[in-house]
């Protein structure tokens, strides 16, 4: 398997990001799909991906995360599959953070969301064993309803208050082509 760059919304290719994705019952074909999530998300060093943005429908998406000077809370996850996942409760406080997409624009724009501070969800790991998480890191939280959308066809863009779309933010310098 190989490095991927992320389909962008707005293409042909990246028709899938406005779909909603199958369910997976091979698991050797989830397994398959998140080694290359993996690959591609460790090239261009991003928090999450998800299969729609390599070009494939299927429900599943990676995260990797690692607690920073800036916020030494966060969990150190070098990676995590999240197979066939549901999100089964949202916590009713929430906050606004910038949010970027290696497949919108190529990661060059940044917008604010506000999202669920926690959540709870269910998914299988890599084995087939399902397990039901409780989330309540914020920005993990932030990170996996993220990705989770999507699954369900949704980009940032979408879930931004459209008030706020003159404050999107560009930085050319983070193109991901330039990788
Ligand atoms: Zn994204």
């Amino acid at each position: 398997m190989a490095v991927i760059l992320p389909k962008q919304l707005g293409t042909p290719e990246g028709e899938l990001l406005f779909r909603a994705s199958d369910k997976i019952s091979d698991l050797k074909e989830a397994v398959k799909i998140v080694n290359t999530l993996k690959e591609t998300l460790d090239y261009y060093s991003g928090v999450g991906l998800a299969a729609p943005q390599i070009g494939i429908s299927k429900k599943v998406f990676i995260v990797h995360l690692q607690p920073t000077k800036e916020d030494p809370d966060l969990p150190d996850i070098r990676w995590k599959a999240y197979i066939n996942p549901e999100i089964l409760e949202i916590s009713s406080k929430s906050n606004v953070y910038a949010e970027g997409c290696l497949s919108v624009f190529y990661a060059t724009v940044y917008g604010a969301v506000a999202r669920p501070d926690g959540l709870k969800i269910k998914y299988w790991d890599m084995n087939g064993k399902e397990h039901i998480d409780e989330i309540d890191h914020p920005f993990h939280a932030r990170v996996i309803l993220h990705e989770n959308d999507h699954l369900n066809g949704k980009v940032f863009l979408q879930r931004m208050n459209p008030e706020d779309f003159s404050q999107l933010h560009w930085e050319e310098d983070l193109d991901i082509r330039k990788k």
